[in-house]
C-alpha cells in the first residue's frame, strides 16, 4: 500500500514537471510512473486473488491471477510507449524551447530522490524478509531512478548547448526502454499461462528426491510438471510389484508426496500407481 502512495506522489510531481516545461522527455518519465502506479495496484489485487484457496469453481486454486496482472502490465506499458513515441515524433518535427526548465528539472529531481529512497528501503526490507518479490520491486524502482537521472542529465545538456533535438531523442530512448521491460514481462506471463514446465535444475532436483524416497517401488515414468504462479504441479506414474498391497503402495506415495512438498516450494503432487506390467523403457526412472 505504501508503495502505491509513494508512486502516486512521484507520478504527480513528474507530471507537474512535464506540465510546466512542455518537455517530452519529462513527459515520458511521468508516463513511466503512471504505469508503475497501475501495475502496483494490479499486482496487489492479483496477489490477493492468487492467495485464495481452491474453491468449488477453481479446484486447482487461483494462482494464475498473477499472470493476468502481468499481462495487463505488459499491455499498459505498450500503450505508454506508443503515447510517448507519438509525442516525441511531434516534438522531433517541431522542436520547442522548454519553459521554466530549472523549476521542472528540480521537481523531477525531487521525485527521483523520493523514488531512490523508497527503492533503497524496499531492497533492504526485501533482504531482511528474504522476499524476492519485494527486492525485485526495489530494483525495478532503481532502474526508474536511473532513467530519471539520464533524462535530467540529457535535458541539462540540452539547456547548455541549445540542442532542442535532445528532448525528443531522450523520450525515444525512454520509450524503447519501457518497451523492452514490457516485452519481458509479457513474455514471462505468456509462458506461465501456457503451463510452462519447471526449469532444468528443478526437474533434476525432483528426480533426485523421487529416487531417494522410492524404496519398494520399481520405477516411475511419464513425469510431468507445470507451474502456475507460486504453485508447481508434479505428476507421474509409479510402478510397484503387482502383488503389493494397496496400503503399502499408498505409503510409498505418501512418502514421495511429503518429500516433494518439502523440497519444492508450492508443490502439489499427484501419483498414479501401476503394476510392473505397465513398466516403460522410455522416459523412465528405474530403481
Ligand atoms: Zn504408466
Ligand atoms: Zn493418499
Amino acid at each position: 500500500m505504501a508503495s502505491i502512495a509513494v508512486a502516486l506522489v512521484v507520478m504527480a510531481l513528474k507530471y507537474i514537471a512535464y506540465a510546466i516545461t512542455g518537455s517530452v522527455a519529462l513527459y515520458s518519465d511521468a508516463l513511466e510512473s503512471i504505469v508503475n502506479v497501475a501495475t502496483a495496484i494490479a499486482a496487489l489485487v492479483a496477489v490477493r486473488i492468487a492467495e485464495r484457496p481452491a474453491d468449488r469453481s477453481h479446484q486447482f486454486g487461483h494462482h494464475k491471477a498473477e499472470y493476468f496482472s502481468a499481462g495487463l502490465e505488459g499491455a499498459l506499458i505498450l500503450l505508454a510507449a506508443i503515447l510517448i513515441l507519438i509525442q516525441a515524433y511531434d516534438a522531433w518535427l517541431n522542436p520547442r524551447v522548454l519553459s521554466a526548465p530549472a523549476a521542472g528539472l528540480a521537481i523531477n529531481g525531487a521525485a527521483a530522490l523520493i523514488n531512490a529512497g523508497w527503492a533503497w528501503h524496499l531492497i533492504t526490507r526485501g533482504r531482511e524478509l528474504r522476499s524476492p518479490a519485494i527486492t525485485a520491486d526495489g530494483w525495478h524502482l532503481f532502474a526508474d531512478v536511473a532513467t530519471s537521472v539520464g533524462v535530467i542529465a540529457g535535458l541539462l545538456l540540452a539547456l547548455a548547448t541549445g540542442w532542442l533535438f535532445l528532448d525528443p531523442l531522450l523520450a525515444f530512448a525512454v520509450a524503447l526502454h519501457i518497451l523492452w521491460v514490457g516485452w519481458r514481462i509479457t513474455r514471462d506471463s505468456m509462458s506461465g499461462l501456457m503451463d510452462a514446465s519447471v526449469a532444468g535444475d528443478t526437474m533434476a532436483r525432483i528426480r533426485d528426491v523421487i529416487a531417494a524416497n522410492a524404496d519398494g517401488a520399481l520405477q516411475i515414468h511419464d513425469l510431468r510438471t507445470r507451474m502456475a504462479g507460486r504453485a508447481t504441479f508434479i505428476e507421474f506414474h509409479l510402478v510397484v510389484p503387482g502383488e503389493m498391497p494397496v496400503t503399502e503402495a499408498h505409503d510409498i506415495c505418501d512418502r514421495l508426496e511429503r518429500a516433494l512438498t518439502e523440497a519444492i516450494e508450492g508443490a502439489e503432487v499427484l501419483i498414479h500407481v501401476e503394476p510392473e506390467g505397465e513398466a516403460k523403457s522410455k522416459g523412465a526412472l528405474t530403481f
